[in-house]
């Protein structure tokens, strides 16, 4: 990891650039995989599941004995652990619903604001690296608490044209049965466009690599809502000497070794602490099944140290962080000065891996910046907040005046007219 000590303000931003690949440089390649999805379609997506996944799965949608056959090849124990984060997932996004909104804004003019589920959406599983099933339970469950209609899964096949058992043992539990077998660029375009095989939806969720997440990214132009550009994942922790440098190494590692492109970063106010988590990191490292993409993704790791509390904060919220670990003696202080982050977690006992995998809130969250402006999935990124009026003689009575000079002062005339009419008719009747 780069170490830097009391950066200069002006190579700050140098210093926290993420390692992605910028989306121009991807452009190409889904520009063309969507075009040819457009006008060929299933053949299209095939064609491109053989190019980048080297395979043609037999059964492009996961058939019922194949799901049969995945839940009994996960083993009991992995079910019961499923099972178990499932239930505090659906509980933390059940108690995410909100009640009807209704307030009468003036007497006789009322306004309520309702959800609704939309009503068809589709979920992009990873796969490539690793076969995220969590990922599954992270947006099959909210997606049905919410109510949606339509729940597809899309995923890539591994090289023997299946889908890792996990991956169909939760998409079941989470009540979704439509499984296709088909990653990256050319998945997002089947679900934006709608195939022979695979349906057209309305929204599209998942994390995934650069690729699925600028195709995400391009599927907007296609009038397909997305839930956020959530890309290569990213770590900062901000410790001190109250943390434990092995935790610390740890976390490090458990967001480092997703995927080469993934950034871990470590903020903090003391040198000596970085130095202990450095050999923790080297130590643990050495074990890692994973290193090799570990080792990569910590090439383009950081550690900043810095000398006060206010530099350190200004710094964690510039960069914004998908996941943010605080462990630090001033935790109190640096959780409220918190504006940028996907998802926080506090103190010694709180591993990101906790929000990863069964705590209870969502691990799908903005990336590369984007918690400036996004939240993660939630319950809302799965409903439509429709408002609805009703406005009663009192009401237009007493709103009327209002809306014809605001109209009149647009030149918009038609407007005023739909006001006056209704006004006009209402003092002939209290005239008769
Ligand atoms: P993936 O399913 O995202 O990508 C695999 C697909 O990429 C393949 O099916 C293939 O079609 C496509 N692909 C690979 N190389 C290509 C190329 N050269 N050109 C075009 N397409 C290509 O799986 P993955 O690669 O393992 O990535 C998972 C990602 O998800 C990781 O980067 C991880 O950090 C991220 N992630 C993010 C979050 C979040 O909330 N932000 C959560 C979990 C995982």
């Amino acid at each position: 990891m780069k170490k830097y000590i009391n950066p200069d303000n002006n190579k700050i931003e140098a210093i926290l650039q993420r390692p992605t690949a910028g989306v121009n440089e991807i452009e190409p390649a889904v520009k063309q995989v969507f075009d040819e999805v457009m006008t060929k379609g299933e053949e299209a997506v095939l064609k491109y599941t053989e190019l980048f996944d080297g395979v043609v799965p037999e059964n492009r949608e996961v058939s019922r004995s194949e799901f049969e056959e995945a839940s009994l090849k996960v083993p009991v124990a992995l079910k019961e652990a499923i099972t178990t984060a499932a239930r505090n997932i659906e509980k933390f996004h059940i108690a995410q619903k909100t009640e009807k909104i209704r307030v009468e804004t003036m007497p006789g003019v009322f306004c309520w604001q309702e959800k609704k589920p939309i009503e068809k959406v589709g979920l992009y599983i990873p796969g490539g690296t690793a076969p995220l099933f969590s990922t599954v339970l992270m947006l099959g469950i909210p997606a049905k608490v919410a109510g949606c209609k339509e729940v597809i899964i899309c995923t890539p096949p591994g090289k023997d044209g299946s889908v890792n058992p996990a991956i169909l043992f939760a998409a079941q539990l989470c009540g979704v049965d439509r499984v296709f077998k088909v990653g990256g660029i050319q998945a997002i375009a089947a679900m934006t466009f709608g195939t022979s095989f695979i349906p057209k939806v309305y929204k599209i969720f998942g994390p995934g690599n650069q690729y699925v997440t600028a195709a995400k990214q391009w599927a907007t132009r296609y009038q397909v809502a997305i839930d956020m550009p959530a890309g290569p994942s990213e770590l900062m922790v901000v410790a001190d000497e109250t943390a434990v440098p092995a935790y610390v190494a740890a976390d490090l590692l458990s967001q480092a070794e997703h995927g080469v492109d993934s950034q871990v970063i470590l903020l903090s106010t003391s040198a000596g602490f970085c130095e202990q988590v450095e050999n923790e990191i080297n130590t643990q490292l050495a074990d890692l099944p994973r290193k090799a993409i570990a080792e990569k993704a910590i090439e383009n790791s950081r550690i900043i140290v810095v000398d006060d509390i206010d530099t350190l904060i200004r710094l964690m919220n510039s960069y914004g962080p998908e996941h943010l670990i605080i462990s630090a003696r001033e935790e109190d202080r640096i959780r409220e000065a918190v504006t940028n982050a996907g998802s926080v977690f506090l103190g010694n006992y709180t591993p990101e891996s906790a929000g990863d995998y069964a705590s209870g809130t969502n691990h799908t969250l903005p990336t590369n910046g984007y918690a400036k402006q996004y939240s993660g999935v939630n319950l809302d990124s799965f409903t439509k907040s429709i408002t609805y009026q009703k406005i009663s003689e009192e009401g237009i009575t007493n709103l009327g005046s209002v809306i014809e000079y605001m109209a009149e002062a647009e030149g918009l005339y038609a407007h005023k007219n739909a006001v006056s009419l209704r006004l006009q008719d209402l003092k002939n009747k209290s005239n008769e």
